[in-house]
Order: C-alpha cells, then sequence, then structure tokens
C-alpha cells in the first residue's frame, strides 16, 4: 500500500481542468461479454459510449472462475458502435514488480490481439489490473498511453493525474443510489471528471459487477444531471482542448 501511496504522490504528468464541464465516464475492465453487449447496449440507449479495458489473454475465454469475456467480434461490434478500447495488459498481471522488459511485453502482446479487432484501431489509454503500480511502473506506462486509470477512489477535480486517474467502483456489492447521486452531484459542483469502473453487467452481478438496472440508472442520474457522458479518450480531448483555447 506504501508503495502505492508514494506513485500517486508522485505526479510527473498532470492536466489542469479549466472551464471543462462536469464529465462522468463509464468503465469495463477485463472485459467480461456481459459488459461488451448488455452493458454497451444500455449505454448506447441513452446515447452515451463506453471504454473497455481489455486483457487480451482472456479474449473468448471462460475466465478463470468468474464470467465469460468478451471475444473479438463482440469487442468488435462495440468498437464499431463508437465505444472505446483500453489496454489492460495481456496477461492482467498485478505491475509493481515487474521488469520493464516483461511489462514491455504485456503492453506489445495485448496491442497485438487488440489490433485483430481493427487495423484501424488506436489504443490511446490504460487501466491497471487490480490497481497495482509503482513509481517505477507507473512513469513507463504513462510515456507510453496518453492516461492510466488507477483503483484509487475519488472524483478527478482541479487536475488530474494522468498517471494515475482516480476512479469509482460501480458495483452493487460497494455502492447504493444514494452514494451514486452524491458522487455525481459532487462532479457537478466540482466541475471534474468522474470515472466509474465495473465488470460484469448481470442480474445478479459478480462480487465486481453491476446489475443492469443499477448501470442504467447511474447513467440516467449522470445524464439528467448535466453532465457530459464521455469515454476516456474523449474526455482527454475536452480537457485539452479548453486548456488550449485559453
Ligand atoms: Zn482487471
Amino acid at each position: 500500500m506504501a508503495s502505492r501511496f508514494l506513485a500517486r504522490q508522485s505526479r510527473s504528468k498532470v492536466l489542469t481542468l479549466r472551464d471543462v464541464p462536469p464529465m462522468v465516464s463509464f468503465t469495463f475492465d477485463d472485459v467480461p461479454a456481459s459488459a461488451c453487449e448488455l452493458g454497451a447496449h444500455i449505454l448506447e440507449q441513452q446515447g452515451a459510449r463506453g471504454t473497455f479495458f481489455v486483457a487480451g489473454s482472456g479474449c473468448g475465454t471462460a475466465g478463470p472462475g468468474g464470467p465469460p469475456r468478451a471475444t473479438i467480434d463482440q469487442l468488435r461490434t462495440a468498437w464499431a458502435n463508437g465505444h472505446e478500447i483500453g489496454c489492460h495488459t495481456y496477461s492482467h498481471p498485478a505491475i509493481r514488480y515487474m521488469s520493464l522488459e516483461e511489462l514491455g511485453w504485456e503492453i506489445e502482446r495485448n496491442r497485438a490481439v487488440l489490433k485483430t479487432i481493427s487495423g484501424d484501431i488506436v489504443v490511446q489509454n490504460f487501466a491497471y489490473p487490480y490497481g497495482d503500480l509503482s513509481i517505477r511502473t507507473k512513469r513507463y506506462l504513462e510515456g507510453r498511453f496518453e492516461s492510466c486509470r488507477s483503483g484509487h477512489a475519488g472524483i478527478n477535480s482541479g487536475t488530474a493525474d494522468l498517471g494515475a486517474l482516480d476512479a469509482w467502483p460501480l458495483q452493487n456489492v460497494s455502492i447504493d443510489h444514494a452514494k451514486i447521486v452524491e458522487l455525481i452531484a459532487e462532479t457537478v459542483q466540482t466541475r471534474g471528471w468522474l470515472i466509474f469502473y465495473s465488470h460484469d453487467v448481470a442480474e445478479p452481478p459478480s462480487r465486481h459487477g453491476v446489475s443492469p438496472d443499477l448501470l442504467e440508472w447511474a447513467v440516467g442520474t449522470a445524464t439528467r444531471s448535466g453532465c457530459a457522458l464521455t469515454t476516456v479518450a474523449e474526455s482527454l480531448d475536452v480537457i485539452r482542448d479548453r486548456a488550449a483555447s485559453k
């Protein structure tokens, strides 16, 4: 934990959020087939798109004790419908103690898998498996991606640390309607950027997942509160555009 704490204190790639609208991003890790199909559909019905952080070794597999993972075909459909595909390493290791050579292999191997979705795909953003990071791996990854999302619970406001963006788990076991309302209200008030992350979208969801009802309700609440619903890549575009227009 100390290592993660120090890594978060060490901010070398920071963007200032200036005159940006409040933004909410819905992201899904690993990625279960249910997120890629039902999750994507729920977002699309409300005019939104999500970011799917894929660990390529799991594509089309049953997942170790978990829900079945999306196939390349399912990911291609989501991508063609405007959702973003991000990197979550190839084999989903805890990376803190990994050599940079091994980490580089994880990134390149995953990039090769994601290229099979489409030759046109551009993978810009990363999410740390298990939220596990160190200063060394953070430096390495923030140099290779536009942004890296951590598992540290918080709202990005004032500034955003692109090497370890804060995010909030959208999982039935750990969040309720009142907390979602509170987080979105704070995002509006601080003109911040709230990133939700989840896994499967199912009834009942797994310990790491969200039910379709709760996801739909969270998307609706964010929309009605006047937040822009953006993918991670879109949020970064908005933040940079506003900064450049000053
Ligand atoms: Zn993961």
